[in-house]
């Protein structure tokens, strides 16, 4: 019988853990079975409003690889509105799940496992749009790992093709160690998600659930003018930043920052 690892293995010091392949330790079965509950679907459809699909529109994408696929969230979403989706994830407990979940809403998930580092040894296809959302981008924790995630997303866009990469405000949590209050992505009500670590180059996250379940996330905290310089170097011409899904923010203010990256 296979045994479960119901408990994610972080060592005995949980504060080096600054490794790009970790994400695959951190998504262990008992935490994406809680990953709904923590963004609570019906909620994050009401904040997100049509946000992204106007943005999609607006750019004409038809054809989307949603990279950071989770349980399905945006996948679902897209596909219910018409657009023709591909979902890769590189965690395969998380794409379990997702297809699981989009089965419920009557859609079947073309579904890719793939690494970011890799993608295109996986994906063999063009896109109009990426989309790399809810704050995936920050697993990445080396600068190299970073470029060359990039490098593949822009590889796999077509010529006039857009990357939609979302972020936590990191800034605000690395210059005025405070969390914004507002929370457009973890929505769940009973869920607790907060920084319990934060230095240069970690964030750790602590999320509490009902019944005493805890798990964390070691993150890379993402500067937004650094994100946005990246995006640049690795050819993208444009790169436009909203604040929490509205095109006008206050630096200090926004959850999360939201990049659309254009190719030409
Ligand atoms: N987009 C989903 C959402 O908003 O609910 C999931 C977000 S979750 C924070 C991050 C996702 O990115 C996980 O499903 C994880 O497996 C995936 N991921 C992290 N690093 C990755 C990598 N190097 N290659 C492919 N997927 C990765």
């Amino acid at each position: 019988m296979k045994l479960e690892r119901t408990k994610q293995d972080y060592g005995t010091n949980p504060l080096k853990v600054r490794d790009t392949n970790h994400y695959q330790a951190e998504y262990i079965q008992s935490f994406v079975e809680k990953w709904d509950e923590l963004i609570d679907w019906d909620g994050r459809a009401q904040s997100e409003g049509d946000f992204f699909m106007q943005l999609l529109e607006e750019h004409g994408a038809r054809k989307v690889l949603d990279v950071a696929t989770g349980t399905g969230f945006h996948s679902v979403q897209l596909l219910r509105a018409g657009f023709e989706v591909t979902s890769a994830d590189g965690n395969p407990v998380m794409l379990a799940k997702a297809f699981e979940n989009a089965r419920r809403n009557e859609k079947i998930l073309r579904t890719v496992q793939a690494d970011w580092r890799w993608l295109n040894r996986d994906v063999h296809d063009y896109y109009d749009a990426v989309i790399c959302l809810g704050n995936s981008f920050t697993h990445l924790h080396d600068e190299n790992d970073r470029r060359k995630a990039l490098a593949e997303f822009y590889a796999t866009l077509r010529h006039d093709g857009i990357l939609i990469l979302d972020q936590r405000n990191y800034d605000a949590i690395l210059d005025h160690q405070i969390a914004p209050t507002h929370n457009y992505y973890y929505c769940g009500e009973n869920v607790r998600a907060q920084p319990e670590h934060v230095d240069d180059t970690l964030a750790r996250f602590r999320y509490e659930f009902p019944g005493d379940h805890v798990f964390h996330l070691n993150m890379f905290p993402l500067r937004k003018e650094y994100t946005r310089r990246l995006l640049h170097e690795v050819g993208f011409q444009r790169v436009t930043t909203y604040g929490d899904f509205k095109e006008t923010y206050r630096d200090e203010e926004p959850d999360f920052f939201i990049h659309v990256a254009e190719k030409s």
